[in-house]
C-alpha cells in the first residue's frame, strides 16, 4: 500500500514541471550571476525572470523583492531587520501575536534580549487575533506589529489588513509571516499594505531552502546577511539560481490552480470530517469558518497525539503534532495553548494537513485507520 501523506503544512514534495524548470540551471546555465560575464548573465536572466514573474503576481516591484533561504530567514530578517531600523526613532515596543511561528517568536526574544519591550498579542478561542486588542497595545513607541497571515497549526486566517492600519496608524511596521497562506490564497501585496511579507517555496511544491522577504519600498530595514552587493547589497552570498527559479516557477504554476485546489481541498476536508464524525469524543480545534481549507486540527479525547501519530504512521499515514519544527521536543503547542485549550486538550490534538494530490480514496481510507487506532489505543 502507497503512504497516504498528511502533512502539507509541513512541506509538499516538488511539483515534476518545477524540477523541469530548475535542472538546467544546476548543469548548463552555472554561472554565478553575478559575473559580469555571459555565463554569469545567462543566469541572473533566469532570476530576473523570475524577480518579474512573482513581481506581476503579488502586485510588487521588482525591487521589492528579497530571495532568501527561507521562511525562517525571512521571517528573522523582518522582525530584527525592521525593529532594528525603528530604534533611530527612539520605537522599543514589539508586539506579535502569541501564535506565530517559532521562526518568529524566537527572532523576538533575541530582541527582548537586546533590550526591545516584547508584547505579545493574544488570541481568542478560535485562534483569532482581535483587532480591538491589538488597538490598546499599540503606541507611538511602537516599532513592529507581527501577525501571520494563516496559522501553520489550525490553518484560521487572521484579520491582517485590519491589524496592519492599526500598526500604521500609530507609525509602526506591520510584517506578515505568509508562509502557510501563499499556497491557498493570493499575496497582494498593495492591498495588504504590509511592510513586509515572508513566504517559502516548498509550502507550494516548490523547492526547500527557498524564500521571500517582501519589503515595501521606502521601509526601512536593516540587512541580516551581509556580504557581496547581492540584492541590492540587502543579503550578501552567491544568489541560489536553481531554487530562485524554481521559486518563481511553483508560485506561477501554483498560483494558476489556487482555486481549483482549493475547491478540492474543501470538499475533501468535509469528506474527513464526515468519515471522522462517527467516532466518540473528536472536535476540531480552531475558527473552521475563518480558515484555510487545508488544515485539520483535531482532538481526540482520551488519546494521547503523540501514541496516535506514531500508530498512524505504522498503518502508513503521515500526520502531525504540533508544528514539526517542535515535534521533536514534543512540547505542548503554544498555538493551541494561547488558544486557551487545557494541558490534556493539546497533549490530544494533532494536524491533518491535506494536499492538492490527495485523492477522495486516500481520505476515506486515513479516517478508516484513524477510528481504528483510535479505538485500539482507547482500550489500552
Ligand atoms: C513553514 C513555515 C515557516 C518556515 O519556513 P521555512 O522555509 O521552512 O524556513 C515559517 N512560518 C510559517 C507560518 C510556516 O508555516
Amino acid at each position: 500500500m502507497e503512504r497516504i501523506y498528511l502533512d502539507h503544512a509541513s512541506t509538499t514534495p516538488l511539483d515534476s514541471r518545477v524540477l523541469e524548470t530548475m535542472l538546467p540551471y544546476f548543469t548548463k546555465v552555472y554561472g554565478n550571476a553575478d559575473s559580469p560575464h555571459q555565463t554569469g548573465r545567462r543566469a541572473m536572466s533566469g532570476v530576473d525572470d523570475a524577480r518579474d514573474t512573482l513581481a506581476r503576481l503579488i502586485n510588487a516591484k521588482q525591487s521589492e523583492i528579497y530571495f532568501t533561504s527561507g521562511g525562517t530567514e525571512s521571517g528573522n530578517w523582518a522582525m530584527l531587520g525592521g525593529v532594528r531600523a525603528k530604534r533611530k526613532e527612539n520605537r522599543t515596543r514589539v508586539i506579535v501575536s502569541a501564535i506565530e511561528h517559532h521562526a518568529v517568536l524566537s527572532s523576538a526574544q533575541r530582541l527582548e534580549q537586546d533590550g526591545f519591550e516584547v508584547v505579545y498579542l493574544p488570541v481568542n478561542d478560535g485562534g483569532r487575533v482581535e483587532p480591538n486588542e491589538l488597538k490598546a497595545l499599540v503606541n507611538e513607541r511602537t516599532a513592529l506589529v507581527a501577525v501571520m497571515s494563516a496559522n501553520n497549526e489550525t490553518g484560521v486566517l487572521q484579520p491582517i489588513e485590519e491589524c496592519c492600519e492599526i500598526a500604521h496608524e500609530q507609525g509602526a511596521l506591520f510584517f506578515t509571516d505568509a508562509t502557510q497562506l501563499a499556497p491557498y490564497m493570493p499575496i497582494d501585496t498593495k492591498k495588504w499594505n504590509a511592510d513586509l511579507i515572508a513566504f517559502s517555496a516548498h509550502k507550494f511544491y516548490g523547492p526547500k531552502g527557498a524564500g521571500v522577504l517582501y519589503i515595501k519600498s521606502g521601509t526601512k530595514a536593516e540587512k541580516l546577511i551581509s556580504g557581496g552587493e547581492q540584492e541590492r547589497g540587502m543579503r550578501g552570498g552567491t544568489l541560489n539560481v536553481p531554487s530562485i527559479v524554481g521559486l518563481a516557477k511553483a508560485y506561477e504554476l501554483n498560483y494558476a490552480q489556487m482555486e481549483q485546489n482549493g475547491e478540492k481541498l474543501c470538499r475533501l476536508s468535509k469528506l474527513l470530517m464526515q468519515e471522522l464524525a462517527q467516532m466518540q469524543g473528536i472536535t476540531r480545534n480552531g475558527d473552521s469558518e475563518n480558515a484555510l481549507p487545508s488544515i485539520l486540527n483535531l482532538r481526540v479525547e482520551g488519546v494521547e497525539n503523540t501514541a496516535l501519530l506514531y500508530n498512524m504512521d505504522l498503518q502508513g499515514v503521515s500526520i502531525a503534532v504540533g508544528s514539526a519544527c517542535s515535534s521533536a521536543s514534543v512540547k505542548p503547542s503554544h498555538v493551541l495553548t494561547a488558544m486557551g485549550l487545557s494541558e490534556k486538550a493539546v497533549k490530544e490534538s494533532v494536524r491533518l494537513s491535506l494536499g492538492k494530490d490527495n485523492t477522495e480514496e486516500e481520505i476515506i481510507r486515513v479516517a478508516r485507520i484513524m477510528r481504528e487506532v483510535v479505538e485500539r489505543l482507547k482500550k489500552n
